[in-house]
């Protein structure tokens, strides 16, 4: 009754207001309660654990309430409830009702699609099923009842009217398809696109080029209500600004549940922070750190703020808290070992006794015996001297100069490099500065951010920069002993993990605040003796000095901060591409899948005899439109891998078995090509990984053999090598140079041949392969060639749960 009269008034007010400057901005008058009628039918509407109604429609529906302040009430029942509520004004809405002419004669629908729907063939992973005369003498698992089984575009009549000879088994659900065809029990079945996208790999089930039947879901309302048109007006106004954006709610959800990723992701930001933190080790380097519980790292005492040891014994300084993350997250334990100051831990470097340096730079006499990591700090390399001290310009002012420094550092390397100056050479930074200062070298070559820090400490008034060395930085390294190249890999991993809001709060902590370390009893008397001799003349200069390098450390924080924001910002934008590259990957292959079924059709020859002119013109529309769809295939592959969001589903393999598969699907091409086959894969090889990724690799591989060999044989070989699997395809073909070889596998790379043009081909295939064995398969791709002589595709892959990649 009371709704009655709410109709009543809105309707009044409706008929008043119903002028063109009210449709202009026609937000309806808030609040306003609307009837939703809830069925179950997951993605699309359901009702979740509590008891709200969610799903793909419901999701988009209460977005768009919320903005216009619309109340929803759901009226739960079945389908065909809902519709008769809606046709008897009961309700107000139904979210996801397909449109026909007939039926808008019930319905007032809205004009924008939400979503369009249609019917797909699936099939036994070995059956060969690609157009619709295929499905002749085929049982076909059908869902009863169903609007693609017995509507008017249904499979039934379709295969009345292409004449095709077809046994359909009816069963009671679309789970019930796909379980029929992956028990083998029928060869095909049909289900709708959503259904199929969701559940085909959990039943390893392959979606056919057969599609037809397409809806356009849209939103119904009730004919004769006053409240129809307006409210679908603001349905359609919503619906257009959400499709035209990649990051809305609508993109989102489409993406999100026709996935089958968690629906909260379509609520979360985008975790950039998380994303930084991913760190995928290949199954030799986690092998390679429980072979090595402990990594004896030695530090230079006294290198503040880098590193230092502090009064109570215990290492700090930047490189310390990159050392703390790195263990944390690659699960590493590098742990400080015993030396006597900084030239001892690098003499011990060389006996191996000591396994890494954790932060030093490169010289020629280090990479004798050293492998070093990525850089992760850099600073100035500086010329400091007494202020009494001539201008200089750079190191060609110092030679035949007494040129101080400390022994064993990147420096002495430096000017041993560069220049051919014969440094004094001291033990620590300090004695180095010392010297200077009490006149016993005339420049001293450093670090810019340690010097000053050591000056200012010991309060060498006499000191001052004096110019820098170049105007590079200076790069500091991770430095691991050279017979463990392994832990370099995996240490560049670990330092690309750690976002840029992580280093910028170390350097935060680490610049300007006063650092602690610790110096010797011994050393402390000799300087404070020392200091006492040093008068304060030129304390401004440093002040100065000081004051400049403040403003220059803000300016870099400045920077790294937008830095920093740029960079999220960028990796936002590269979801949402991945993101939006999906979804209108997955919209493009209904066109094309129609084009390819339908001209598949008239190619044979089905609706019609053809001449050859059309024959060959319709040939071509069909061959372009089989390479978009796999060029679309691949791409909606790879752009799921990069956004992190393709799932791995791992099972027992038989790689025998799995082998045979990836044959039969090439079968044509070996035959047409005349090839000889021999595969090589014991019975017995079974491994615990994700079925429908290996044997895309496998296909792509054997399809390329196909494709780039002439005449002679193709070869398949599997062995099992330790924990791992090698599998191996093998050709007599053109092969690839030495030189071509190291850019094989990157996207879109296509190596000039005779063949090229010959053989169609989107140049993604390798790098698709790459990814999936690298970054879902855990293990790693190979290839040997020799031009003319043919080649060798390989993947080397783990054969257990416990070693694939699960991150
Ligand atoms: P495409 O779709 O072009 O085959 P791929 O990424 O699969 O793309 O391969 C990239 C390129 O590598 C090919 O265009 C071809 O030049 C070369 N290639 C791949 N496999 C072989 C092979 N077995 N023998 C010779 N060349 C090959």
């Amino acid at each position: 009754m009371e709704r009655k009269i709410q109709y009543v008034i809105v309707s009044l007010l409706c008929s008043f207001f119903f002028t063109p400057a009210v449709l202009a901005d026609d937000r309806l008058n808030a609040p306003l309660l609307i009837r939703v009628g809830a069925y179950e039918n997951k993605p699309k509407i359901f009702t979740d654990e509590s008891g709200n109604v969610v799903g793909l429609f419901a999701d988009i529906l209460n977005h768009i309430s919320k903005e216009e302040g619309w109340q929803l009430e759901y009226v739960h029942g079945s389908w065909s409830q809902c519709l008769k509520r809606l046709e008897e004004n009961e309700i107000d809405l139904m979210v996801d009702v397909a449109y026909s002419e007939k039926r808008a004669q019930k319905y007032h629908f809205t004009n924008v699609t939400v979503l369009i729907n249609w019917a797909i063939v699936y099939a036994g992973t070995n059956q060969k099923i690609e157009s619709l005369i295929d499905l002749n003498g085929k049982r076909i698992a059908v869902m009863k009842a169903s609007i693609h089984t017995e509507g008017v575009e249904g499979i039934k009549s379709l295969a009345k009217n292409f004449d095709i000879n077809c046994r359909f088994v009816e069963v009671e659900s679309y789970q019930e398809v796909f379980e029929r065809i992956s028990r083998g029990e029928v060869e095909a079945g049909v289900v709708n696109r959503i259904y199929g996208s969701l559940f085909s790999q959990a039943y390893n089930v392959r979606e056919t080029s057969i599609i037809f039947n397409p809806r356009h879901l849209r939103f119904a309302l009730p004919k004769s209500a006053a409240l129809s048109p307006l409210l679908s007006k603001r349905l359609d106004h919503h619906l257009s600004e959400l499709k035209k954006e990649p990051a809305s709610i609508y993109n989102k959800a489409l993406y999100i549940y026709l996935s089958g990723l968690p629906r909260e992701l379509i609520y979360s930001e985008p975790e950039t922070e998380r994303a930084g933190k991913r760190v995928i080790l290949s199954s030799e380097e986690a092998a390679w750190i429980r072979d090595h519980p402990v990594i004896r790292i030695g530090v230079d005492p006294e290198f503040a703020p880098f590193e230092y040891i502090t009064s109570d014994g215990s290492y700090d300084g930047i490189a310390s808290d990159y050392i703390a993350i790195l263990n944390e997250r690659l699960g590493l334990h590098m742990q400080l070992a015993v030396t006597r100051g900084w030239k001892d831990a690098v003499s011990k470097a060389k006996t191996r006794e000591i396994d890494v340096l954790p932060c030093v730079g490169i010289t020629r006499q280090r990479t004798g015996f050293l492998k070093f990591s990525k850089p992760y700090i850099n600073f100035y390399r500086v010329i400091i001297t007494r202020t009494d001290n001539p201008f200089l310009t750079g190191l060609e002012d110092l030679e035949n100069m007494n040129v101080a420094v400390q022994a064993d550092t990147s420096h002495e390397g430096y000017l041993q490099d560069n220049t051919n100056i014969a440094p004094l050479l001291y033990d620590t930074l300090q004695e180095g500065l010392l010297a200077l200062s009490n006149e016993q070298a005339d420049a001293f070559v450093g670090n810019l951010t340690s010097s000053t820090y050591w000056i200012r400490k010991l309060n060498l008034t006499n000191l001052k920069v004096a110019a820098p060395v170049s105007q590079e930085t200076q790069n500091l390294h991770f430095a691991v002993r050279d017979d463990w190249p392994v832990l370099v890999g995996i240490l560049n991993k670990g330092l690309s993990s750690i976002s840029e809001q992580e280093e910028i709060e170390i350097r935060k902590k680490w610049i300007n605040i006063e650092y602690k370390p610790g110096i010797s009893r011994r050393a402390f008397w000799r300087y404070t003796f020392q200091i006492g001799g040093v008068v304060l003349v030129v304390f401004a200069v440093i002040m100065f000095w000081n004051y400049r390098l403040k403003h220059e450390i803000h300016k870099r924080i400045q920077i790294e901060k937008e830095l920093f924001e740029a960079n999220q910002n960028l990796r936002a934008l590269d979801r949402l591409k991945s993101m939006f590259i999906a979804s209108m990957s997955h919209e493009l292959r209904t066109p094309l899948n129609s084009i390819i079924g339908f001209t598949g059709v008239i190619l044979q020859g089905m609706t019609g005899p053809l001449n050859d002119k059309q024959h060959d013109h319709l040939s071509r529309v069909y061959n372009s439109a089989k390479h978009l769809l796999n060029l679309i295939t691949d791409v909606i592959d790879i752009s799921k891998i990069e956004a992190g969001r393709i799932e791995i589903f791992r099972q027992e393999v038989n790689l025998a078995e799995l082998v045979d598969e990836a044959v039969i699907t090439i079968q044509p091409q070996l035959r047409d090509k005349k090839l000889t086959l021999q595969t090589s894969v014991s019975g017995e090889l079974v491994m615990h990984t994700d079925k429908k990724r290996l044997l895309q690799c496998i296909i792509n591989y054997l399809s390329n053999a196909v494709k780039y060999t002439e005449s002679g044989t193709i070869a398949i070989t599997a062995r099992q090598i330790d924990d791992r699997v090698e599998i191996l395809v093998s050709d007599t073909g053109i092969g690839i140079s030495q030189e071509d070889q190291t850019r094989l596998f990157d996207a879109f790379e296509r190596l000039d041949s005779h063949l090229r043009v010959k053989e169609g081909g989107t140049g993604l295939g390798l790098y698709l392969t790459r990814k999936l064995a690298t970054e879902i398969l855990g293990g790693e791709v190979l290839v040997r060639s020799r031009e003319g002589r043919g080649s060798t595709f390989g993947l080397l892959l783990p054969i257990g749960a416990d070693t694939a990649a699960s991150h």
